[in-house]
């Protein structure tokens, strides 16, 4: 393959390679370590051999389906800057539905609400969380060690002060209890359709196998055990698991849950209190 010799000439390739145009222009940027505003000017700025390679391994990567995130190492989410990894699902607009709601529920808190992530993966609900309502004191569990690390990094990095535990779903919180319990788990279904396209991430965030409802019952049944009286529990589910997920809230005991939609306005995350 013919390396691009400009910025023109690899935008050119980008386009040629069935890249959309703000794909192009964020991954060279990137990689250019400029603004996009930057390359507009600079059509016909050199590239070295090195960064032509790079550039055109990258475009590669991306006509190949792997997400952007990916390739330029990170994802903005709620306002902060993310860095992410295969090891961490990419973070998605529509988990801000859940960000927005629980910020929401600790708003009116008095002191300093206890509030938990579980499957943090790179720490983007618990870090937005603890961004935007600093007297909370947050804690996130991660199973994987290499997410975790991650997670870790990003705390490091956005200066939040966040707990993290290695560790499965509640295992690590034995004893301890919150005001607040929120989750993006795995919930596809192993045999949807969509997870093809899904896999440059990692398949345990994405999936529990069978019908998707494994890890939401494991964290619906659990958390009774980890709530305050009055304390909320917020799942990410999929668009078609709202139902299933009231009828496992009501069946253990919870008040009568309600539902958020999410940007594309499907209903994504369900809530409800434990009042014990
Ligand atoms: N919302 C993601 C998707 O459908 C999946 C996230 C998850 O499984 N928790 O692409």
């Amino acid at each position: 393959m013919k390396l691009p010799a400009d910025v023109g000439a690899a935008l050119a390739l980008a386009h040629a390679s069935g890249l959309e145009r703000l794909d192009a222009q964020l991954l060279l940027a990137a990689a250019l370590q400029q603004s996009r505003a930057w390359l507009l000017g600079h059509d016909d700025e050199p590239l070295s051999k090195h960064l032509a390679e790079r550039i055109a391994a990258q475009i590669a990567q991306r006509a190949a389906g792997m997400p952007l995130a990916y390739i330029v190492g990170e994802k903005e989410f709620h306002g902060l800057l993310l860095k992410v990894t295969p090891d961490t699902l990419v973070p998605r607009p529509d988990t801000e539905t859940l960000v927005d709601w629980a910020l929401e529920i600790l708003q009116p808190l008095p002191g300093e609400p206890a509030v938990v992530d579980l499957g943090t993966g790179s720490g983007a609900i618990a870090l937005a969380i603890k961004h935007r309502h600093p007297c909370a004191s947050v804690q996130a569990v991660e199973l994987s060690a290499a997410a975790l690390a991650v997670a870790q990094d990003n705390a490091r990095r956005l200066g939040l002060s966040v707990r993290f535990h290695q560790g499965d779903w509640w295992q690590p919180l034995t004893g301890q209890r919150f005001d607040l319990i929120v989750s993006n788990p795995p919930y596809i279904a192993g045999t949807d359709p969509h997870l093809p396209a899904l896999r440059f991430e990692p398949i345990n965030a994405l999936t529990p196998g069978g019908d998707g409802m494994k890890a939401l019952l494991t964290l619906i049944d659990g958390a009774p055990d980890h709530l305050r009286p009055g304390g909320w529990l917020l799942l990410e589910h999929g668009y078609d698991q709202a139902e299933a997920v009231a009828a496992a809230l009501r069946l253990r005991g919870f008040t009568e849950p309600t539902r958020r939609l999410d940007l594309g306005g499907q209903t994504r995350v369900s809530g409800a209190r434990w009042l014990d």
